[in-house]
């Protein structure tokens, strides 16, 4: 292959074109072409996806001097129509186009240098050796590249050799180490001249709007979000719907909602706090109304405790009354669970005891000193604990 067709014309989405080798990577059946559409991951792009014959093109890679496009299933060699992703395609040049603006603004103006580029689904990113970029050089940073999509600027292709590429002001990518020979190059008129494989639109003008999300500190550096082209409107779009639930579940205006949840989180904890106050309240007047029964094993059960409260009636009955035993449980939805108290003067191992209750009720937990606690699928067999924990 010459020039692959993805290269000819990043606009072209249908071509027929012949299968030249079929085999199997993995498992995965690919084809490689004698002319191609699909641009091959590579250089933060990643593949296009699409149709060859009757079969979706999942992946395409380089291997080698070969395209390889993995499949959906197996095809034969011979002609084969293929159809391209187009919208996928766009988008990657939209937002492949807007790194190339963005790099070369940030260069230019502000004199910090692109170490890396990653386009991602959602949103993309660049690594800049800046050390770090404040809310105000973002705005600064974006005002300038609005500027350079608003100027239209002409994007094309030309070739040059390496030698010539200090001359030409050529800003270079990694280029593999003693390279020579002639190399394509993306010339954003009057912008940028650099070397680069990927698919780009024909004017920065098609970039429409690219906007900075925000940065994250790195190794040296600061990695730089955003998003270009029509992502921009369907993430305002999605922020919209957002603030749209919102703004009725809270009944309040944008302006207010981070202060209505502000406030709202705080009366959550103030609740919070309450309600644990409440229930230990709660378990020590259990504790206290168990340790007045005469009773030298002590029963209590009650429905959707949590082992906070258990532990605190527990722990309260082994204080209050050192010679008295107790079975105590809980049981939810998520399942059961119990805790056995061993007063200090009633006589009893909790570890063996306990050990004999988990078994007896098929559950499993652990303890020492007065408390064992431990969790159950059910209390169906809660009479013949109370029976152990009697004997024992
Ligand atoms: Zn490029």
């Amino acid at each position: 292959m010459s020039i692959p067709a993805y290269h000819r014309d990043c606009y072209l989405t249908e071509l027929t074109a012949d299968v030249v080798t079929i085999g199997e990577e993995d498992g995965n059946p690919f084809a490689v072409l004698a002319d191609t559409l699909f641009y091959p991951e590579g250089g933060g792009q990643p593949a296009d996806h699409g149709r060859l014959g009757g079969a979706e093109v999942l992946d395409v890679q380089r291997r080698g001097e070969e395209i390889r496009h993995y499949l959906s299933r197996p095809v034969g060699e011979g002609p084969v129509r293929l159809e391209l992703d187009w919208s996928r395609r766009w988008d990657h040049m939209q937002q492949h186009t807007g790194q190339h603006v963005l790099t070369a603004v940030a260069l230019r103006d502000f004199d910090w240098r692109t170490t890396a580029f990653h386009l991602g689904a959602e949103w993309s990113d660049i690594e800049l050796d800046a050390p770090r970029l404040d809310r105000a050089d973002l705005y600064r940073l974006e005002e300038a590249v609005a500027r350079e999509i608003h100027a239209a600027r002409p994007v094309d292709y030309r070739t040059a050799e390496v030698s010539d590429f200090e001359r030409l002001g050529v800003r270079s990518r990694r280029l593999p180490e003693g390279f020579e020979g002639t190399v394509r190059l993306v010339d954003i008129e009057g912008l940028d001249l650099n070397t680069c494989g990927g698919t780009h639109c024909r004017s920065t003008a098609e970039i429409g709007l690219l906007c900075l999300l925000g940065t994250e500190p790195m190794r040296g550096g600061t990695r730089v979000f955003f998003v270009a082209g029509d992502r921009v409107r369907r993430r305002m779009a999605a922020h919209e719907d957002r603030n749209l639930q919102l703004r009725s579940l809270l009944d309040t205006g944008d302006d207010k909602l981070s202060e209505v949840i502000a406030l709202r989180l705080d009366r959550e904890k103030e609740l919070a706090r309450a309600v644990r106050r409440l229930g230990e309240e709660l378990a020590d007047v259990a504790a206290a109304t168990l340790c007045a029964d005469d009773a030298q094993l002590l029963d209590a059960h009650w429905q959707d405790r949590d082992m906070a409260f258990l532990q605190r009636v527990g722990r309260t009955i082994a204080e209050a009354a050192p010679d008295r035993r107790a079975l105590l449980s809980s049981e939810s939805e998520e399942g059961a669970i119990f805790l056995v108290v061993a007063g200090e003067s009633s006589g009893l191992n909790i570890g063996e005891a306990g050990s004999a209750i988990a078994a007896a009720l098929g559950g499993r937990g652990g303890g020492r000193g007065t408390i064992y606690q431990g969790k159950a699928d059910s209390l169906r067999d809660r009479d013949h604990a109370l029976q152990i924990l009697r004997d024992a």
